[in-house]
């Protein structure tokens, strides 16, 4: 592609709302524009490296016997309604009328038209296991739409759905698509990380999540410095035994803490180490409340909170909530004596001794507290976050944390769906049973965001040679050097003929900006016809590298060849 036939509107300056790199860049490399928050126009270049991204994601999903199709984006409100998310959905849903008054939602995911679908196509088992995806665009109403593409409210989804007579048969696909999402994120050339991840209300068990290690990811990870063991920081369980020492108990005592709030405070105060202290924290679970109680070092887990409680929701509860029902502020809170709401603990808080918490009165704590003697506990379990430092859950080396993006999420839904829509086959036996399913998705604008993310320097873009919007960018230093203009055409002509995706930048621009230009957009390999042009002498530059390596014409198409090999 010429240049100057083709539309790549660079900026000088970064767009002044862009807060992430992979954001300022795309837009100051010309690779998309704004249309309203959230929303975004993929420019020639931006549209090229998305259709790469996809290439990819079909061929690993096609290799995986996974079929394409495309649904609509337009869905009637009924199917929603049979599924129940018309009403549980909330506000990320679009939702539209049409001339008639009928309701409509812009396909946030398509759960519930795939279901349809299925349910009225596959009768029998014998059409079982059948996955089938799509990529479309999607719509979701964020709250709040950031970072340009990783957080759009319009964005491009590949989506997977699979169906199937039997529990094995989900295992046996679900394993199928993994390998095949750790090939789509490794051919992209990103650092990710597959994590084990929360099933949530969806009443799944096994789930995943495809997390791209960055600094600007919205997630926690927590993995292993040895094994490949990954979890978001939610699911990660905690086994490690806590010792009790065996210090002698001591006589309970009230000790006046007048101001002292904060768990720093009170250790600090009473020169007691964190170890020795239990947080109480008062939660709202579903209609219930329910104290929970956690070593002064340690965090509630709220996911295994409701995932113990078997509740739907839970929230920490107010100050004026607190005070209803335990008659005292929240940084005076403890468990002696009291009655009035369950009392549930992490295993830690069974091994202290001598302890110190809230004597849920104001400006009191009790020191020298024992689990077991001065209150009862009416569960222990596994309640807390998990630490950088603590045993892998696999038992094999040492809990680390990093930021992720969710770029992929595969998981395995069951029968949520197929009960709720009733789509069923007649099995071996001419027995009506629910299909079991699985579901999974690529954010596909977003992987494209990931990758300029984790690929650019001071200069610009550093696109992988798999997903680079093309492998050359051509440079002819003066165009109106007749010399040069001819080697520049000519080697276009002949590396075009090899098959190499070339842009030539013929424009009329000074030196200085053909080269900024070509930095920030960032393709792998430039070559640059200059001063030898008339020994057929050319530069290629390696974007990622600088190393630059003057190479003759007629050895020119085989270089090149073997250099995007080895970048
Ligand atoms: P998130 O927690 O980031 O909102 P999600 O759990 O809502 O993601 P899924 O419903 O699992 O996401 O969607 C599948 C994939 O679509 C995600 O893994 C992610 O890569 C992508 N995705 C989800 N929401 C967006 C968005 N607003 N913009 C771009 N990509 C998105
Ligand atoms: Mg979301």
């Amino acid at each position: 592609m010429k240049q100057s036939m083709t539309l790549i509107p660079t900026l000088r300056e970064i767009p002044a709302d862009a807060e992430v790199k992979s954001h300022q860049l795309l837009l100051k490399a010309g690779f998309m524009r704004q249309n309203a928050s959230g929303v975004y126009s993929f420019l020639p270049l931006g549209k090229r490296v998305l259709q790469k991204v996809e290439n990819i994601v079909r061929e690993e999903m096609d290799g995986a016997d996974a079929v394409e199709l495309l649904m609509p984006a337009l869905q009637q409100a009924e199917l929603w309604q049979e599924s129940g998310r018309w009403y549980t959905y909330g506000p990320e849903l679009m939702r539209l009328r049409d001339r008639n008054d009928r309701e409509f939602a812009l396909g946030a995911t398509h759960e519930e038209v795939i279901t349809s679908l299925v349910r009225d196509e596959v009768k029998s088992y014998k059409k079982l296991p059948l996955t089938l995806y799509q990529i479309q665009t999607k719509f979701r109403d964020e709250k709040r739409p950031r970072f340009g593409l990783l957080r759009g409210r319009e964005f491009i989804m590949k989506d997977a759905y699979s169906f199937h007579s039997s529990k094995e048969s989900l295992d046996e696909v679900y394993k199928k698509l993994f390998q095949a999402y750790s090939n789509v994120f490794s051919r992209c050339g990103l650092n990710f990380r597959a994590v084990i991840a929360d099933s949530g209300a969806m009443g799944g068990k096994d789930t995943h999540e495809f997390m791209v290690l960055s600094d600007i990811g919205e997630d926690t990870i927590a993995y292993s410095d040895t094994s490949n063991y990954a979890a978001n920081i939610e699911m990660a369980p905690i086994v490690m035994e806590y010792k009790r020492s065996s210090e002698a108990l001591k006589e309970m005592d009230k000790v006046k803490t007048e101001n002292q709030k904060t768990i720093e405070e009170v250790a600090g105060f009473l020169e007691v180490s964190h170890e020795n202290l239990i947080k109480s924290l008062l939660f709202k679970v579903d209609d219930q409340y329910v104290l929970v109680l956690v070593r002064g070092d340690h965090e509630v887990n709220d996911v295994k909170l409701k995932n113990l409680l078997e509740a739907g929701s839970v929230e920490l509860a107010s100050a004026e909530e607190t005070k209803t029902v335990l008659s005292c502020p929240v940084g005076s809170l403890g468990p002696v004596s009291v009655t009035e709401v369950r009392i549930v603990a992490d295993h830690a808080v069974e091994a202290v001794v001598n302890g110190v918490c809230g004597a849920n009165e104001e400006h009191y704590h009790f020191i020298n507290v024992n689990p077991g003697r001065d209150f009862n506990v009416e569960q222990y379990a596994d309640l807390r976050f998990i630490k950088e430092g603590d045993p892998s859950p696999d038992g094999s080396g040492t809990i680390v944390f990093a930021k992720g993006i969710e770029v992929g999420h595969v998981f395995k839904l069951g029968t949520r769906y197929s009960e709720a829509m009733n789509a069923t086959y007649l099995d071996e036996n001419g027995k009506s049973q629910p299909m079991i399913m699985g579901c999974y998705g690529i954010g596909v604008s977003r992987t494209v965001a990931a990758v300029a993310e984790q690929y650019n320097d001071e200069n610009g873009l550093v696109w992988p040679a798999n997903i680079a919007p093309y492998q050359l960018h051509l440079i002819a230093v003066n165009m109106k050097d007749e010399t040069q203009a001819q080697l520049a055409n000519e080697l276009y002509k002949e590396l075009q003929g090899e098959r190499f995706e070339i842009l030539f930048d013929d424009r009329q621009e000074r030196p200085g900006v053909k080269f900024a230009d070509s930095d920030l957009i960032g393709l792998p390999l430039r070559i640059t016809v200059g001063k030898k042009a008339s020994e057929g002498i050319v530069e290629v530059k390696v974007r990622k590298t600088g190393e630059v390596t003057e190479v003759n014409r007629s050895e020119l198409a085989g270089t090149l060849a073997s250099m995007l090999k080895s970048i």
